[in-house]
């Protein structure tokens, strides 16, 4: 069962892997090709479920090595997020940012090439160069802040 999701992330990978003198096995190819086929931002726990349904005897230590060799290969980038960390597809991907419900745990993309310059402004004003930066901005998504104000609306007589 030969997939030809992501096949130059694939490439990518192997090379890396034979450059570290690692072996290419095959947990480690399931794990990356499930990763690959999906288009969140995924908890270790996330991505071991989706893996185990397709190999049981894989384990979270397993996918969690492989999540790390995925991002120093430049193939995920991690979120550090309030007490979870989450992994997502980073090849090739342009530049974004992050909102993140607190409620939820629901994670929105968003990009804005004003704050991208401002930041480049403020940055050459004091002299700093910027190697990268990440903006992740918690609050409440739309679904859960209806749902917070239908409940207050129960409440109040
Ligand atoms: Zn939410
Ligand atoms: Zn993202």
């Amino acid at each position: 069962m030969k997939s030809t999701v992501g096949r130059e992330e694939k490439e990518v990978f192997g090379a890396y892997l034979s450059k570290n003198h690692l072996k290419r096995s095959e947990q480690r190819e399931v794990i990356l090709d499930t990763f690959l086929r999906s288009d969140r931002h995924l908890s270790v726990d996330d991505l071991l479920q989706m893996v185990q349904k397709r190999r049981p005897d894989i384990g979270r230590t397993t996918v969690y090595r492989t999540l790390k060799l995925l991002q120093s290969a430049g193939l995920a980038q991690e979120l550090a997020l309030d007490g979870q960390s989450r992994f997502e597809r980073d090849y090739k991907r342009e530049h974004h940012d992050h909102f993140i419900c607190k409620s939820c745990g629901a994670i929105f993309e968003f990009t804005s090439p004003d704050i991208e310059r401002l930041q480049d402004e403020i940055a050459a004003d004091i002299g700093f160069a910027i190697e990268g930066h990440r903006h992740q901005i918690y609050g409440s998504c739309r679904s859960c802040t209806s749902r917070a104000s239908r409940a207050e609306a129960r409440r109040s007589p």
